[in-house]
């Protein structure tokens, strides 16, 4: 008999006290939760990645820091290899950043709910900031809100998940400016908007810059990239696990981007798809999408939006529902998918109100 008596007690409050990030699991028809890319690469592509895989030397550990994708994914973006850190999924380049940084973490809201989550996870305290009325930064509100708390780091999603716009450049900027904290810029969402605040880093020290593989099409490979000065790349380098981009998803990574023109291609079908979709919403009657500059769409449903969420999963079509009170009541978030899947969408989502 073990003398442990609850191993529930041992655990850290801040865990015990957490709700999980909810993921639906539900097997569906047409899956739009998630912002993934619906197109697969095509099939000579993955024919390329498997050879790859096939050669790959499994038996060793991965390339510590990953030197040949940080060099493909330089070339695509255009940002320096030395001052890039990549992680398992930017979702692990957040925490990376908490566990270097600390708290308090500040945060708009409503915005990606793994800032907060992450922060919690590690005992960090989480302070947040309400937006605008139009979903915009209320960057006055949160530079008192850092200074009054002391904060160590903020997070803001340009484009901001799950309301879908860019919060406008000068908010952004001023917060910048006007805070002794680390600013992480999370573009997730940069293929979709052709905007960033890349050229910013050389002037701002205490700006750092994510990005990800998982939107443009390779979710499942799990690479998110983070940019900063090198000072910052050097602390969170030390903290880093030393190998967490597995060997496969370097060979794969490696094997996709040589074909950015496709993935390009990809991007600027769904970014048609959208204004499709967009305007086909304004003209639906009962319901009122948000403007975005991302590969999904906030909508706002007159009626009982839970109730349009169930029925919707009913007949096979997955979204995200955003529906409690607060300033998302009402909302679903649906995900740009293949032609198809957004006139499939469309019918059911007009039959079900
Ligand atoms: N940042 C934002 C704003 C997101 O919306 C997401 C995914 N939902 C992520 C980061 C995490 O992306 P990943 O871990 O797949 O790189």
């Amino acid at each position: 008999m073990s003398k442990t008596k609850d191993i529930n007690n041992l655990v850290r409050p801040a865990v015990r006290g957490l709700a999980a990030y909810h993921i639906d699991e539900t097997s569906v028809r047409v899956k739009l939760d998630a912002m993934e890319n619906p197109f697969l690469l095509p099939e000579k592509i993955r024919k390329d990645i498997g050879r790859s895989a096939q050669q790959a030397l499994i038996n060793r550990y991965p390339d510590p820091s990953a030197k040949k994708l940080k060099q493909a994914i330089a070339r695509y973006w255009n940002i320096e290899p030395e001052r890039m850190l990549l992680g398992n999924g930017s979702d692990e380049l957040i925490q990376t950043v908490i566990l270097a940084f600390g708290s308090p973490a500040l945060v708009p809201t409503p915005s990606f709910a793994m800032y907060e989550i992450t922060a919690r996870a590690l005992s960090q305290k989480v302070v947040t900031v309400p937006l605008t009325n139009e979903f915009d930064l209320d960057s006055d509100a949160m530079i008192k809100a850092a200074r009054r708390t002391k904060a160590k780091v903020i997070f803001l999603a340009c484009p901001n998940n799950p309301t879908g716009n860019r919060f406008s450049d000068a908010a952004v900027r001023k917060v910048i400016e006007n805070v002794n904290a680390a600013v992480v810029i999370d573009e997730a969402y940069y293929s979709f908007s052709g905007r960033t605040f890349l050229p910013f880093l050389k002037w701002h020290r205490n700006m750092i810059i994510l990005r990800t593989l998982s939107k443009i099409g390779l979710a499942g490979l799990r690479i998110g990239v983070l940019t900063a000065s090198k000072e910052v790349i050097g602390e969170l380098n030390k903290i880093r696990l030393p190998y967490n981009i597995n060997t496969l998803s370097q060979a794969a990574g490696l094997v996709a981007l040589k074909h950015a023109t496709t993935l390009n291609k990809q991007i600027s079908l769904l970014i048609s798809e959208r204004r499709k979709l967009y305007n086909a919403l304004l003209r639906t009657p009962g319901v009122s999408p948000f403007p975005t500059e991302t590969n999904f769409i906030l909508i706002w449903i007159e009626k009982n939006a839970t109730k349009v969420f169930q029925a919707l999963k009913k007949r096979g079509i997955l979204v995200k529902n955003l529906d409690r009170p607060g300033p998302l009541k009402g909302c679903l978030r649906v995900t740009i998918g293949t032609p198809a899947e957004n006139r499939e969408f469309l019918k059911n989502l007009r039959s079900c109100l």
